[in-house]
């Protein structure tokens, strides 16, 4: 009997584990598979957490003093935040995962937190202990960080986990760091979005290697639960994005 040969390698989902999830669009050699149960786009092979570290020392490294330009406006739109994450939890401690330059740390720290940031560049780490020197910062991942122990009561993660090589081991460390009634704000691209344009390579989010998971609310929704939160609140956005307020049962 002829053999049959799959069409494709068996590519499983890194967000629900589905197999067989088919190619959906080739970007500059690289492939993105679609998961068909959960429909999150994921980059195939997915980037490892090295790669991801070179990325983002090479990309700031040249460009640190133009990086961080604008920043009255980060630090508007960062108090912004930390006001409406405030509304949830008042006081207490505050971890920024993906902290960037300091930005939301330093708003967090003015609104009367204890304040840390998590950052894995450390070109971003030496801009914000310069420039907002009272807060603590982390140079690595979450999950090293979340070895520590330390548990917080908020915890923000805007716009890192579409760079994440390995979502589960990620969410699955926010959650360590995030005590029981602790609330987490998560903020991604929405591929499911409307507005996403037809032409991928037009959409301002896109862009293998550095995004190289796109999510859906539902998806987002679904590996959140897993590991132990549960959705209070979902802010809706205009731009195709996912905003969740999450509660840590
Ligand atoms: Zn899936």
């Amino acid at each position: 009997m002829e053999e049959l040969l799959p069409k494709t390698k068996t590519v499983s989902c890194p967000v629900c584990g589905l197999t067989g999830a088919p190619q959906f669009h080739l970007y500059k050699g690289m492939k993105m598979h679609k998961c068909k149960g959960c429909k999150t786009v994921f980059l195939n092979p997915l980037p490892s957490t090295e790669d991801i570290k070179d990325f983002y020392h090479n990309s700031y490294e040249n460009a640190s003093t133009g990086y961080f330009s604008k920043v009255e406006k980060k630090m508007k739109r960062s108090r912004g935040r930390v006001k409406y994450m405030s509304r949830f939890i008042p006081s207490g401690t505050f971890l920024d995962i993906g902290s960037n330059g300091g930005f939301m740390v330093e708003a967090a720290r003015e609104k009367g937190f204890l304040a840390t940031g998590v950052e894995i560049d450390s070109v971003s780490v030496d801009y914000a202990q310069e420039h907002y020197p009272k807060n603590s910062y982390f140079t690595g991942t979450i999950e090293e960080f979340s070895n520590s122990g330390r548990q917080f009561d908020l915890a923000y993660c805007s716009e890192v986990i579409e760079h994440v090589p390995d979502v589960i081991s990620f969410v699955e460390a926010i959650s360590k760091v995030l005590r029981k009634g602790g609330v987490l704000y998560i903020t991604t691209p929405d591929i499911s979005h409307f507005r996403v344009p037809r032409d991928l390579t037009k959409w301002d989010a896109y862009g293998p290697p550095s995004h190289c998971i796109f999510f859906t609310p539902n998806s987002l929704k679904g590996l959140l639960e897993r590991f132990g939160f549960r959705i209070l609140r979902r802010r809706v956005a205009f731009k195709p994005g996912i905003k969740l307020i999450c509660e840590r049962l």
